[in-house]
Protein backbone atom coordinates (compact mmCIF):
# COMPACT_ATOMS: atom_id res chain seq x y z
CA UNK A 1 0.00 0.00 0.00
CA UNK A 2 1.42 3.27 -1.20
CA UNK A 3 0.71 6.85 0.51
CA UNK A 4 0.15 9.38 -0.98
CA UNK A 5 -0.73 13.43 -0.85
CA UNK A 6 -4.46 11.93 -1.41
CA UNK A 7 -4.97 8.97 0.57
CA UNK A 8 -8.06 9.26 2.19
CA UNK A 9 -7.59 8.33 6.02
CA UNK A 10 -10.37 6.08 8.52
CA UNK A 11 -9.86 4.92 11.63
CA UNK A 12 -11.12 3.54 14.86
CA UNK A 13 -11.53 4.97 18.43
CA UNK A 14 -11.26 2.82 21.66
CA UNK A 15 -9.27 2.16 24.99
CA UNK A 16 -8.49 -0.47 24.75
CA UNK A 17 -7.81 -0.56 20.80
CA UNK A 18 -4.79 -2.93 19.80
CA UNK A 19 -7.17 -5.71 19.98
CA UNK A 20 -9.09 -4.72 17.21
CA UNK A 21 -9.02 -6.68 13.62
CA UNK A 22 -10.75 -3.68 11.83
CA UNK A 23 -7.70 -2.30 10.93
CA UNK A 24 -6.40 -5.34 8.85
CA UNK A 25 -10.12 -6.13 7.71
CA UNK A 26 -10.90 -2.68 6.24
CA UNK A 27 -7.48 -2.28 4.99
CA UNK A 28 -7.21 -5.92 3.50
CA UNK A 29 -10.94 -4.55 1.83
CA UNK A 30 -9.35 -1.56 0.17
CA UNK A 31 -6.62 -3.07 -1.62
CA UNK A 32 -8.88 -6.02 -3.04
CA UNK A 33 -11.13 -2.94 -4.37
CA UNK A 34 -7.64 -0.90 -5.42
CA UNK A 35 -8.61 2.26 -4.24
CA UNK A 36 -6.92 4.77 -2.09
CA UNK A 37 -7.94 4.54 1.49
CA UNK A 38 -6.15 3.78 4.93
CA UNK A 39 -7.62 2.63 8.04
CA UNK A 40 -5.61 3.11 11.26
CA UNK A 41 -6.44 2.61 15.19
CA UNK A 42 -6.45 5.49 17.55
CA UNK A 43 -5.96 4.72 21.00
CA UNK A 44 -8.49 7.08 22.87
CA UNK A 45 -8.88 7.66 26.69
CA UNK A 46 -12.32 8.45 27.99
CA UNK A 47 -11.36 12.13 29.31
CA UNK A 48 -9.92 13.14 25.98
CA UNK A 49 -13.09 11.73 23.82
CA UNK A 50 -13.96 15.64 22.80
CA UNK A 51 -10.57 16.90 22.26
CA UNK A 52 -9.76 13.69 19.68
CA UNK A 53 -13.48 14.06 17.82
CA UNK A 54 -12.79 17.41 17.13
CA UNK A 55 -8.96 16.94 16.16
CA UNK A 56 -10.79 13.76 13.83
CA UNK A 57 -13.17 16.50 12.47
CA UNK A 58 -10.76 19.00 11.41
CA UNK A 59 -8.45 16.95 10.09
CA UNK A 60 -11.33 15.79 7.69
CA UNK A 61 -10.94 12.49 8.06
CA UNK A 62 -13.69 10.35 5.73
CA UNK A 63 -14.82 8.37 9.13
CA UNK A 64 -14.37 6.13 11.39
CA UNK A 65 -15.79 3.53 13.88
CA UNK A 66 -16.07 3.77 17.42
CA UNK A 67 -15.92 0.70 20.32
CA UNK A 68 -15.48 0.81 24.09
CA UNK A 69 -15.72 2.62 25.94
CA UNK A 70 -16.98 5.63 23.51
CA UNK A 71 -20.01 4.19 21.73
CA UNK A 72 -23.00 6.18 24.06
CA UNK A 73 -20.60 9.35 25.24
CA UNK A 74 -19.95 10.00 21.40
CA UNK A 75 -23.84 10.50 21.19
CA UNK A 76 -23.96 14.20 22.35
CA UNK A 77 -20.52 15.28 20.20
CA UNK A 78 -21.97 14.92 16.93
CA UNK A 79 -24.13 16.70 14.25
CA UNK A 80 -26.92 14.68 13.24
CA UNK A 81 -27.84 10.63 14.02
CA UNK A 82 -29.19 7.68 11.84
CA UNK A 83 -32.92 6.95 13.12
CA UNK A 84 -31.48 3.68 14.34
CA UNK A 85 -27.94 5.12 16.47
CA UNK A 86 -30.71 7.81 17.44
CA UNK A 87 -32.92 5.19 19.05
CA UNK A 88 -30.37 2.91 20.55
CA UNK A 89 -28.67 5.94 21.96
CA UNK A 90 -25.08 4.97 21.17
CA UNK A 91 -23.22 4.79 17.63
CA UNK A 92 -20.51 2.76 16.36
CA UNK A 93 -19.63 4.58 13.17
CA UNK A 94 -19.26 8.12 11.90
CA UNK A 95 -18.79 9.59 8.57
CA UNK A 96 -17.24 12.55 8.38
CA UNK A 97 -19.55 15.20 5.69
CA UNK A 98 -17.62 18.70 5.08
CA UNK A 99 -17.03 18.69 8.55
CA UNK A 100 -20.36 17.35 9.58
CA UNK A 101 -20.34 14.27 11.65
CA UNK A 102 -22.98 11.86 11.43
CA UNK A 103 -22.98 9.06 13.80
CA UNK A 104 -24.80 5.18 12.67
CA UNK A 105 -24.92 2.34 14.34
CA UNK A 106 -25.03 -1.43 12.40
CA UNK A 107 -25.02 -3.40 15.02
CA UNK A 108 -28.50 -4.21 14.27
CA UNK A 109 -28.31 -4.42 10.13
CA UNK A 110 -25.53 -6.60 10.19
CA UNK A 111 -27.01 -8.82 12.90
CA UNK A 112 -30.27 -9.09 10.59
CA UNK A 113 -28.23 -9.66 7.03
CA UNK A 114 -26.30 -12.03 9.38
CA UNK A 115 -29.71 -14.07 10.34
CA UNK A 116 -31.02 -13.94 6.38
CA UNK A 117 -27.35 -14.86 5.23
CA UNK A 118 -26.29 -17.42 7.66
CA UNK A 119 -29.77 -18.98 8.56
CA UNK A 120 -32.07 -18.10 6.00
CA UNK A 121 -33.84 -16.21 9.15
CA UNK A 122 -36.64 -13.85 8.67
CA UNK A 123 -37.84 -11.72 11.77
CA UNK A 124 -41.12 -10.83 10.48
CA UNK A 125 -43.99 -12.43 12.78
CA UNK A 126 -41.98 -15.27 14.95
CA UNK A 127 -41.11 -15.23 18.56
CA UNK A 128 -37.78 -14.85 19.70
CA UNK A 129 -35.60 -15.06 22.91
CA UNK A 130 -32.77 -12.61 23.33
CA UNK A 131 -30.35 -13.36 26.22
CA UNK A 132 -28.93 -10.72 27.32
CA UNK A 133 -29.61 -6.54 28.15
CA UNK A 134 -26.87 -4.85 26.84
CA UNK A 135 -25.59 -2.86 23.86
CA UNK A 136 -25.55 -5.59 21.43
CA UNK A 137 -29.07 -6.48 23.03
CA UNK A 138 -30.41 -3.10 22.43
CA UNK A 139 -29.62 -3.41 18.89
CA UNK A 140 -30.70 -6.64 18.34
CA UNK A 141 -34.14 -5.67 19.87
CA UNK A 142 -34.53 -2.79 17.83
CA UNK A 143 -33.61 -4.47 14.59
CA UNK A 144 -35.89 -7.46 15.70
CA UNK A 145 -38.52 -5.61 16.39
CA UNK A 146 -38.24 -3.17 13.91
CA UNK A 147 -38.03 -6.43 10.98
CA UNK A 148 -41.71 -7.22 12.41
CA UNK A 149 -41.18 -10.01 15.30
CA UNK A 150 -44.42 -10.66 16.67
CA UNK A 151 -42.85 -11.48 20.08
CA UNK A 152 -39.67 -10.60 22.05
CA UNK A 153 -38.70 -11.98 25.52
CA UNK A 154 -35.40 -10.80 26.86
CA UNK A 155 -33.82 -12.83 29.49
CA UNK A 156 -31.26 -11.86 31.34
CA UNK A 157 -29.00 -12.23 34.80
CA UNK A 158 -29.73 -8.98 36.16
CA UNK A 159 -33.35 -8.86 35.65
CA UNK A 160 -33.77 -5.09 36.59
CA UNK A 161 -31.83 -4.24 33.54
CA UNK A 162 -34.29 -6.34 31.45
CA UNK A 163 -36.95 -4.49 32.73
CA UNK A 164 -35.19 -1.46 31.44
CA UNK A 165 -35.15 -2.61 27.93
CA UNK A 166 -39.06 -3.91 27.76
CA UNK A 167 -39.94 -0.11 29.42
CA UNK A 168 -37.47 1.76 27.14
CA UNK A 169 -38.24 0.07 23.56
CA UNK A 170 -41.90 -1.38 24.26
CA UNK A 171 -43.74 2.24 23.40
CA UNK A 172 -42.20 2.13 20.27
CA UNK A 173 -43.12 -1.24 18.78
CA UNK A 174 -46.81 -1.34 19.81
CA UNK A 175 -46.99 -4.94 16.99
CA UNK A 176 -44.38 -6.52 19.09
CA UNK A 177 -45.25 -7.99 22.39
CA UNK A 178 -41.67 -7.39 24.48
CA UNK A 179 -41.67 -8.54 28.09
CA UNK A 180 -38.42 -10.12 30.15
CA UNK A 181 -37.32 -12.12 32.73
CA UNK A 182 -34.43 -13.53 34.28
CA UNK A 183 -31.75 -16.18 33.59
CA UNK A 184 -33.81 -18.70 36.18
CA UNK A 185 -36.83 -19.22 33.47
CA UNK A 186 -33.93 -22.02 31.88
CA UNK A 187 -34.82 -24.17 34.92
CA UNK A 188 -38.36 -24.80 33.71
CA UNK A 189 -38.26 -27.38 30.91
CA UNK A 190 -41.11 -25.62 29.16
CA UNK A 191 -40.18 -22.38 28.92
CA UNK A 192 -37.75 -23.08 25.57
CA UNK A 193 -40.46 -24.54 23.73
CA UNK A 194 -42.48 -21.14 22.15
CA UNK A 195 -39.32 -19.85 20.25
CA UNK A 196 -38.65 -19.53 16.49
CA UNK A 197 -35.36 -18.15 17.53
CA UNK A 198 -32.43 -18.21 20.19
CA UNK A 199 -30.38 -14.70 20.44
CA UNK A 200 -27.15 -14.51 22.55
CA UNK A 201 -26.23 -11.20 23.14
CA UNK A 202 -23.97 -11.30 25.91
CA UNK A 203 -20.31 -12.26 26.00
CA UNK A 204 -20.99 -16.08 27.40
CA UNK A 205 -19.73 -18.38 25.74
CA UNK A 206 -16.23 -16.54 25.34
CA UNK A 207 -13.65 -18.57 26.81
CA UNK A 208 -16.14 -21.79 26.46
CA UNK A 209 -18.24 -20.74 29.48
CA UNK A 210 -22.42 -21.38 29.33
CA UNK A 211 -24.99 -20.66 31.29
CA UNK A 212 -25.80 -23.18 34.27
CA UNK A 213 -29.48 -24.75 33.35
CA UNK A 214 -29.61 -24.14 29.38
CA UNK A 215 -31.26 -26.93 28.12
CA UNK A 216 -32.06 -26.90 24.31
CA UNK A 217 -34.05 -30.20 24.01
CA UNK A 218 -37.76 -28.77 24.14
CA UNK A 219 -36.69 -26.36 21.37
CA UNK A 220 -38.94 -26.30 18.34
CA UNK A 221 -37.17 -28.64 15.82
CA UNK A 222 -37.07 -25.96 13.13
CA UNK A 223 -35.87 -23.46 15.96
CA UNK A 224 -32.51 -21.29 15.36
CA UNK A 225 -29.76 -20.34 17.58
CA UNK A 226 -27.98 -16.97 16.77
CA UNK A 227 -24.85 -16.57 18.93
CA UNK A 228 -23.15 -13.31 18.92
CA UNK A 229 -20.04 -14.41 20.15
CA UNK A 230 -17.23 -15.21 17.21
CA UNK A 231 -14.38 -16.65 19.05
CA UNK A 232 -14.35 -19.56 19.47
CA UNK A 233 -16.27 -20.11 16.38
CA UNK A 234 -18.43 -22.53 18.02
CA UNK A 235 -19.88 -21.66 21.71
CA UNK A 236 -21.21 -24.65 24.17
CA UNK A 237 -24.42 -23.28 23.61
CA UNK A 238 -24.37 -23.62 19.72
CA UNK A 239 -22.88 -27.03 20.32
CA UNK A 240 -25.73 -27.44 22.69
CA UNK A 241 -27.91 -26.61 19.77
CA UNK A 242 -26.59 -28.42 17.30
CA UNK A 243 -26.50 -31.63 19.23
CA UNK A 244 -30.48 -31.62 19.41
CA UNK A 245 -30.51 -30.83 15.68
CA UNK A 246 -30.90 -27.04 15.40
CA UNK A 247 -29.27 -25.02 12.82
CA UNK A 248 -26.90 -22.58 14.69
CA UNK A 249 -24.46 -19.31 13.70
CA UNK A 250 -21.79 -17.38 15.20
CA UNK A 251 -21.35 -13.36 15.45
CA UNK A 252 -18.58 -13.80 12.47
CA UNK A 253 -21.20 -12.55 9.86
CA UNK A 254 -22.67 -10.11 12.02
CA UNK A 255 -19.02 -8.63 12.12
CA UNK A 256 -18.17 -9.14 8.55
CA UNK A 257 -21.62 -7.18 7.48
CA UNK A 258 -21.09 -4.60 10.22
CA UNK A 259 -17.63 -4.00 8.24
CA UNK A 260 -19.30 -4.48 4.56
CA UNK A 261 -21.93 -1.50 5.86
CA UNK A 262 -19.36 0.97 7.22
CA UNK A 263 -17.26 0.75 4.27
CA UNK A 264 -20.17 1.66 2.04
CA UNK A 265 -21.44 4.81 5.12
CA UNK A 266 -18.07 5.64 4.07
CA UNK A 267 -17.18 5.34 0.28
CA UNK A 268 -20.34 4.78 -1.02
CA UNK A 269 -19.25 1.66 -2.38
CA UNK A 270 -20.42 -2.06 -1.44
CA UNK A 271 -17.04 -4.00 -1.39
CA UNK A 272 -15.98 -7.10 -2.63
CA UNK A 273 -18.53 -9.90 -1.66
CA UNK A 274 -17.34 -12.27 1.28
CA UNK A 275 -13.76 -10.26 1.43
CA UNK A 276 -14.15 -9.63 4.92
CA UNK A 277 -15.58 -13.08 6.15
CA UNK A 278 -12.98 -14.33 4.42
CA UNK A 279 -10.51 -12.33 6.22
CA UNK A 280 -11.90 -12.64 10.06
CA UNK A 281 -12.02 -16.43 9.28
CA UNK A 282 -8.25 -16.68 8.85
CA UNK A 283 -8.27 -15.19 12.02
CA UNK A 284 -10.16 -17.09 13.75
CA UNK A 285 -10.10 -20.30 11.94
CA UNK A 286 -7.19 -20.86 13.93
P1 LIG B 1 -22.47 -5.21 27.47
O1 LIG B 1 -23.24 -4.00 27.11
O2 LIG B 1 -21.41 -5.12 28.50
O3 LIG B 1 -23.56 -6.32 27.97
C1 LIG B 1 -23.14 -7.56 28.47
C2 LIG B 1 -24.34 -8.49 28.66
O4 LIG B 1 -23.82 -9.80 29.00
C3 LIG B 1 -25.26 -8.10 29.81
O5 LIG B 1 -26.58 -8.47 29.52
C4 LIG B 1 -24.71 -8.94 30.98
O6 LIG B 1 -25.66 -9.22 31.98
C5 LIG B 1 -24.38 -10.22 30.23
N1 LIG B 1 -23.37 -11.04 30.93
C6 LIG B 1 -22.04 -10.78 31.04
N2 LIG B 1 -21.44 -11.78 31.74
C7 LIG B 1 -22.43 -12.66 32.07
C8 LIG B 1 -22.44 -13.89 32.78
N3 LIG B 1 -21.31 -14.41 33.29
N4 LIG B 1 -23.60 -14.55 32.91
C9 LIG B 1 -24.76 -14.04 32.40
N5 LIG B 1 -24.81 -12.88 31.71
C10 LIG B 1 -23.66 -12.19 31.55
O7 LIG B 1 -21.78 -5.87 26.21
P2 LIG B 1 -22.29 -5.81 24.68
O8 LIG B 1 -21.65 -4.65 24.01
O9 LIG B 1 -23.74 -5.95 24.67
O10 LIG B 1 -21.58 -7.12 24.08
C11 LIG B 1 -21.96 -8.41 24.49
C12 LIG B 1 -21.32 -9.48 23.63
O11 LIG B 1 -21.77 -9.37 22.30
C13 LIG B 1 -19.79 -9.42 23.58
O12 LIG B 1 -19.28 -10.74 23.68
C14 LIG B 1 -19.50 -8.85 22.23
O13 LIG B 1 -18.25 -9.29 21.70
C15 LIG B 1 -20.66 -9.41 21.43
N6 LIG B 1 -20.94 -8.59 20.24
C16 LIG B 1 -20.72 -9.15 19.03
C17 LIG B 1 -20.95 -8.42 17.89
C18 LIG B 1 -20.69 -9.03 16.54
O14 LIG B 1 -20.55 -8.30 15.56
N7 LIG B 1 -20.68 -10.34 16.43
C19 LIG B 1 -21.40 -7.09 17.98
C20 LIG B 1 -21.65 -6.54 19.25
C21 LIG B 1 -21.39 -7.32 20.38
P3 LIG B 1 -25.88 -8.20 33.21
O15 LIG B 1 -26.81 -7.14 32.73
O16 LIG B 1 -26.45 -9.05 34.27
O17 LIG B 1 -24.52 -7.66 33.58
Amino acid sequence: MVITGTTKVLGIIGSPVAHSLSPQMQNTTFAALGVDYIYVPFHVLPEDLATAVAGLRTLSVVGFNVTIPHKTAIVSLLDDLSPEADLIGAVNTVKCEERRLVGFNTDGSGFLRSLSEDLACEPQGISVLLIGAGGAARSALVALAGAGAAAITVVNRTMEKGAVLVNRFQPFFPATFIKSTGLNAFEQPAFMGGFDLLVNTTSVGMNMTSFPKFNPSSMKPSAVVYDMVYAPLETPLMLAARQQGLRTANGLGMLAAQGDEAFFIWTGRKPEQGVMRKFLLTQYAK
